[in-house]
């Protein structure tokens, strides 16, 4: 059932604590809609207006709008902690994941990539490397396995291509 109470605004969208929208350059107030708080994920008040909000990313530092309809896909599709707001803008939102992803994908396999004889492995081994060093300072233990796997990858390369021209002298 529906609470009312002034503080989480209920006499209208204006009314909302600031927190819900922490950090907002601008809050449009005209787009609010109603939330059905039924839905939301939260303890001490719920979220009673999703409102069209722009923020600015804390990595590109442009501002990007974040909308009503999208908070409403957080707190009543996802559950997302009722007191979230957003931090980045979709492209780093994406960017972020995709980093996230290349890094799990290094920790899950470097050690196999070092030790086995798979070049295949290997190659991708560096080009997640080569993802990650655009994008941050990496430590030299990471670097120093770069090094590793390149040197590995030529001395392969340089085998199989030996290997070729023998086969190729001796038809
Ligand atoms: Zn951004």
């Amino acid at each position: 059932m529906k609470r009312k109470s002034d503080t989480f605004g209920d006499f209208g969208p204006r009314k909302m604590p600031g927190y819900f929208f922490f950090r907002a350059v601008d809050i449009d107030f005209d787009t609010a809609v109603e939330a059905d708080i039924d839905k939301q994920n939260y303890s001490v008040g719920p979220r009673e207006w999703y409102i069209d909000a722009t923020f600015e990313c804390q990595v590109c530092k442009k501002e990007f709008l974040w909308s009503a309809s999208e908070q409403k896909t957080w707190f009543e599709d996802y559950y997302f902690w009722i007191d979230s707001t957003p931090n980045h803008c979709k492209n780093c939102r994406r960017e972020i994941r995709e980093l996230k992803s290349a890094r799990n994908e290094y920790d899950r396999s470097v050690t196999k990539a070092l030790s086995g004889s798979d070049i295949e492995l290997k190659k991708k081994i560096v080009k997640l490397i080569a993802i990650l060093e655009e994008n941050s300072n990496l430590p030299n233990r990471i670097l120093e396995n770069n090094r590793v796997l390149i040197k590995q990858i030529g001395k392969a390369e340089n085998i199989a291509s030996d290997n070729s021209d023998c086969s190729a002298t001796s038809i």
